[in-house]
C-alpha cells in the first residue's frame, strides 16, 4: 500500500496543553519515550482496536499503545487468546510481541493530564484517526474500547454522534463497508469495579473472531 496513515511529528503542537505536558514529562523523565505514540500493527490489519489515550506511565513511557499498564495486560493477553497476537507480552516495546491482522491506535496520540484529553484535543488528533479509518484498505471490525473512542471513530468519519451510540457489545455496520464493535474500555479502573470482566471482554472478541475468520 503506498498510501499510509499519517502520524503526529514527535514535536506536534496542535494542542497546547499536551505539547506543555509532554515537555513537563520530558524534563521530569528523562529516560521515557514521552512523544505523540505511533499505531502499533500492519496496515493490512482487519481489525482495528481504538483506544483513549497513551497512560503516563504505559505508552508514553514505552513508545507502543497499551504497553506497560494494567489495561495492556488484559488487552494484549485477549488479543493472544483470540489469534490476533503471538509472542510474549512483557510490557515493552521490544518484547517480541507482534500483531496478527490487528492494529492499534489511540484517538488521542499524547498522554493527557490525569488521562482526559480535553473535546479540543480529540478534535485536533482526529486526522491522524481519520487517516487510519480511511486508508487502511483490509478493514473489516473497529473496536472502540469506550465512549470517547467511539465518538472520536464517529466524528473523524464524519457520521453523526447520534447515528450509533456507544453500548457495550454493540456492532453497527457502518457504510464505509467495515462495522464499529463497542466494549467498555479495558482500563484497570473498569476492571477493578466490575463494570468490565475477562469474560465480557472475552465475549466481545469472540463475536469479532466469527466477522474475521483468519
Ligand atoms: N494505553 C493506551 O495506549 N491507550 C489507552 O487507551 C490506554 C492505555
Amino acid at each position: 500500500m503506498s498510501d499510509l496513515p499519517i502520524s503526529p511529528e514527535r514535536d506536534c503542537n496542535l494542542c497546547p496543553r499536551l505539547a506543555n505536558f509532554r515537555q513537563v514529562n520530558q524534563e521530569k523523565f528523562p529516560d521515557w519515550y514521552n512523544a505523540p505514540v505511533e499505531s502499533f500493527g500492519p496496515t493490512d490489519a482487519a481489525l482495528l482496536i481504538v483506544g483513549l489515550a497513551p497512560g503516563l506511565r504505559g505508552a508514553n513511557k514505552t513508545s507502543r499503545p497499551f504497553t506497560g499498564d494494567a489495561a495492556g495486560v488484559l488487552l494484549y493477553g485477549t488479543l493472544r487468546t483470540f489469534s490476533f497476537a503471538n509472542g510474549t507480552y512483557d510490557g515493552r516495546a521490544d518484547d517480541g510481541l507482534a500483531l496478527q491482522n490487528c492494529r492499534i491506535t489511540n484517538a488521542v496520540r499524547c498522554v493527557p493530564p490525569q488521562n482526559k484529553p480535553v473535546t479540543s484535543e480529540v478534535v485536533a488528533c482526529s486526522k491522524f484517526l481519520q487517516d487510519e479509518l480511511t486508508k487502511l484498505q483490509d478493514l473489516k471490525v473497529v473496536l472502540a474500547l469506550g465512549t470517547l473512542a467511539h465518538n472520536a471513530i464517529l466524528r473523524s468519519l464524519g457520521y453523526a454522534q447520534k447515528s450509533a451510540k456507544f453500548s457495550h457489545g454493540a456492532i453497527y455496520q457502518l457504510p464505509t463497508g467495515y462495522v464499529l464493535a463497542d466494549s467498555y474500555h479495558c482500563s484497570r479502573y473498569n476492571t477493578n469495579t466490575g463494570r468490565l470482566t475477562k469474560t465480557m471482554f472475552e465475549d466481545v472478541f469472540a463475536g469479532i473472531r466469527r466477522l474475521i475468520v483468519s
